[in-house]
């Protein structure tokens, strides 16, 4: 068996940026599950875990577009700071808000007493994002987890809600 659509695959990764910086890693804690092909992860990812094994490593780079989308401009906007209300809100802070688009996650870059900068850019997103992958492990999804688009397991990576 090889990695196809419907394969629920456990990986373990480390992404890096283009400085060699590491960004994220889960090496030293419990590697990923994830259902292949429902779009769990970033597509770039998934083209390059295609077809591979358990124990397979490989190396990926992962253009923004395949990844975490361009970086857009007009996504950092400035907005009163009564906005806010009486929250708190500092540099790094991220909020979720509902907008006519749907649901918005952006990240505050300044704060000033009339103003705010936010950005609604994904934190990765512009970066090109260079992967190292190890595949642990391989099965075929259940019709359940088909349905739901989403693996069922134990621990953090099982799905919240009642089944
Ligand atoms: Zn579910």
């Amino acid at each position: 068996m090889t990695i196809q659509l419907k394969s629920v695959v456990a990986i373990h990764y480390t992404i890096k940026d283009d400085e060699g910086t590491e960004i994220e890693s889960t090496i030293g804690g419990e590697p990923m599950v994830y259902l292949h092909g429902a779009g769990n992860i970033i597509r770039g990812l998934e083209l390059a875990l295609l077809g591979k094994n358990t124990g397979d490593k490989i190396q990926a780079t992962v253009e923004p577009a395949e990844a975490y989308g361009e970086f857009i401009a007009e996504m950092v906007q400035t907005v009163p700071r009564s906005v806010f209300a009486d929250q708190d809100v500092e540099v790094g802070m991220r909020f979720n808000t509902k907008t006519e688009h749907g649901p918005l996650s952006f990240t505050v870059k300044d704060v000033s007493e009339e103003e705010v900068i936010v950005d609604g850019n994904h934190p990765l997103a512009g970066q090109t994002l260079h992967f190292d992958v190890s595949v642990e492990a391989l099965r075929e999804a259940t019709e359940e987890e088909l349905n739901h688009g989403h693996i069922h397991g134990t621990g953090h990576d099982s799905c919240g809600h009642q089944h």
